[in-house]
């Protein structure tokens, strides 16, 4: 028999000798190394699940496995997790049980880096429920929804970096919501921080987000005429990291998918093209360029300002005004005025920048409160919450964006410490049961170093305040903050400084930040300006992304970047400790994303970071089947 007969006879029949261990539990000697060299052992025969107890472990294979069809979602419906062979469905149905029997909550946690599977991940888990359970028109119609999700929001929110051709640029929690029955009637979206700066830069061989390159490869020759759509590298915005094609990915099939997903979604055609509209106006924003007229800005050719003004509804002199001067509230003997500036070049450059990260992110929260309008309940019953972030990264150049974004990863980590390896091993202390404490790293003092409010305040603190203390563009605001980060964090065991910024040794690795344009990120103030140009705007659907009232916008201190990020991290974790916790630990076996290459040093790593060792110890020394006596009795009565 060839190996994929014989692959095939494991998957089907049971009670066959798997390759490798299925529960790393089992494994005679528990090392890093045993256990990567279990994972690789299963990884090369095509098994690319494995678990610790019910914590399940995926490595990414870089190609579609023939186990995600019809015959597995029925294998895996209502089966134990030991009857079959380790696999996402398993963690998928027991989630859907125990909501429906024990009348709670569930939700998954998926973590690993930016690479790893997590979105893909997420996606299998929504599939299989939408397939498991029933219901008439209506539900069917919220699952269409759940799914159609994807494809829409990784159009404005997913883009091909270095790590990830489609990578997630923002965060979502998404809680698909049941009837008592167990029918998806419902669904609410909460999405974290887009990293909007990619419409105006990123690094070399990356691109902006999808729906850019859709639009330009898939619009019809209609749209083409009416949105002015050229070829990429006309796009300034586009043209600066000189990526335009990637190589799995079809961008005018996508597109079509786009369409079809807003459709579902309730975004007809009228709404439909002024999302493009949009889309073609940012692009086209990025090609009006500044030349210096004594030490001032101009705008360099006019021709280029009536296209995107045209566009977005505006007056074209309106928005030459606005680009380059700017009112400025000024506090002149105890009386406050409002004065007129002109702009220089980089001021200029800056708020046209600004505008059009502006319009992507707010197209985007568009998309998202679409959604879940389209999904909305009037009353909550049982959910189950799938957790799908941006992964931990590092880049040769990492800035604001990453530093937020490995916080969260941070975050995550914590629960997965406090709920697996502390609170498990505080309960058999507390329980009177004899045990040997299993060492592990808590990076709870990395979140603090990170977040913490006083003593000594967390790099977010020093952060706000000094924002708070800055007025215009280029003060020299991020070299204070490194001053500031430097005196008063400086000693840290995990933080370290270096001339253009810091270092943080985070859970997952050292991160080395670079100081240029922190503050002003972290700022994340739209000006007036910006604000009034866009609500002067003709069309009442671009209006309506502007609802600021700007009289009252202009009292207290505005909220910044990173205490958003903060809150909604910090709220998460309350809404995740609320229900009970699956966890899938995605793993990334190789930087060439091709199947069957086996990075041992990277996956070494991996599993060191994410306490894997750890996590089999305490699962290994503790009960197998543990379960609060109330609910034990709920769920196995003698009747
Ligand atoms: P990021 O943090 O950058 O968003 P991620 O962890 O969400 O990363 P994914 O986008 O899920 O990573 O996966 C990256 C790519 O790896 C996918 O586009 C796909 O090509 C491949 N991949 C991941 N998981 C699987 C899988 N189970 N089967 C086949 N291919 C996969
Ligand atoms: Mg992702």
């Amino acid at each position: 028999m060839g190996s994929k007969g014989a692959y095939r006879y494991h998957w089907q029949s049971h009670n066959v000798k798997h390759s490798g261990v299925d529960d790393m539990v089992l494994l005679s000697k528990i090392t890093e190394s045993s256990i990567v060299e279990n994972l690789k052992k299963r990884y090369m025969d095509d098994y690319i699940f494995t678990y610790i107890g019910s914590v399940l472990i995926s490595v990414n294979p870089f190609k579609q496995m023939p186990y995600f069809g019809e015959k597995e979602v029925e294998m895996y419906q209502g089966a134990a997790q030991y009857e079959n062979p380790p696999h996402i469905y398993a963690l998928a149905d027991s989630m859907y049980r125990n909501m429906i029997i024990d009348r709670e909550n569930q939700c998954v946690i998926i973590s690993g880096e930016s690479g790893a599977g997590k979105t893909v991940a997420a996606k299998y888990i929504m599939s299989y429920v939408s397939r498991v359970s029933g219901g008439g028109p209506k539900v069917q119609h919220v699952k269409d929804i759940i799914l159609q999700s994807n494809p829409l929001l990784e159009a404005f929110g997913n883009a091909k970096t270095v790590r990830n051709n489609n990578s997630s640029r923002f965060g979502k929690y998404f809680e698909i919501q049941f009837s008592p029955g167990g029918e998806p009637d419902g669904g609410k979206i909460s999405n974290f921080l887009l990293e909007k700066s990619r419409v105006v830069m990123r690094n070399p061989g990356e691109r902006s987000f999808h729906i850019f390159y859709q639009l330009i490869e898939g619009a019809s020759p209609e749209q083409k005429q009416s949105l002015g759509i050229t070829s990429m590298d006309y796009y300034y915005y586009l043209s600066l990291s000189g990526s335009y094609k990637v190589d799995d990915i079809d961008d005018k099939r996508d597109f079509q998918e786009t369409l079809h997903a807003m459709n579902v979604i309730g975004i007809f055609s009228e709404e439909q093209t002024l999302v493009l509209q949009i889309v073609a106006g940012i692009l086209n924003l990025g090609n009006i360029s500044f030349k210096e007229v004594g030490n001032y800005a101009a705008v360099e050719s006019e021709e280029f300002l009536a296209f995107p003004a045209y566009l977005l509804g505006i007056n074209q002199d309106r928005l030459k005004e606005k680009l380059t001067s700017r009112q400025m509230d000024s506090k002149w003997g105890g009386k406050s005025e409002s004065i007129h500036v002109t702009l220089n070049v980089e001021q200029a450059c800056y708020t046209r920048d600004a505008l059009a990260k502006a319009l992507h992110a707010r197209v985007f929260d568009f998309l998202v409160d679409s959604i879940n309008k389209a999904m909305e309940k009037d009353h909550e019953e049982y959910n189950i919450g799938v957790l799908d972030i941006y992964g931990f990264e590092i880049f040769q150049k990492n800035g604001f964006e990453q530093f937020c974004i490995n916080f969260v990863n941070e975050k995550l980590q914590q629960i997965f410490i406090e709920l697996t390896l502390k609170a498990e091993q505080e309960e058999y202390v507390q329980e009177g049961i004899r045990w040997t404490p299993i060492e592990y790293f808590n990076n709870k003092i990395v979140c603090d170093l990170i977040e913490s409010k006083v003593n000594p305040p967390g790099i977010m603190s020093i952060l706000d305040d000094v924002c708070a203390t800055m007025h215009a563009v280029g003060e020299g605001a991020d070299q204070t903050l490194l001053q500031k980060l430097q005196m008063q964090i400086g000693s840290h065991e995990h933080f370290n400084s270096w001339n253009q910024g810091f270092i943080i040794h985070h859970y997952a690795g050292k991160v080395s930040y670079d100081m240029d344009g922190f503050c002003e990120r972290n700022r994340d103030v739209l000006f007036m300006d910006l604000i009034e140009l866009m609500q002067s705007s003709e069309l009442p659907f671009i209006k309506s992304l502007f609802p600021e009232n700007l009289q009252a916008d202009k009292k207290g201190r505005p909220t910044t970047a990173g205490s958003k990020i903060k809150k909604q991290a910090n709220d998460l974790v309350s809404t995740l400790m609320k229900c009970t916790p699956h966890y899938i630990r995605c793993i990334k076996p190789n930087e060439t994303k091709k199947p069957k290459d086996w990075e041992e040093s990277r996956v070494k790593h991996q599993v060191e970071y994410l306490g894997l060792k750890e996590n089999i110890r305490v699962r290994r020394a503790g009960y197998a089947y543990r379960r609060v006596f109330q609910k034990f009795l709920q769920r196995y009565p003698i009747s």
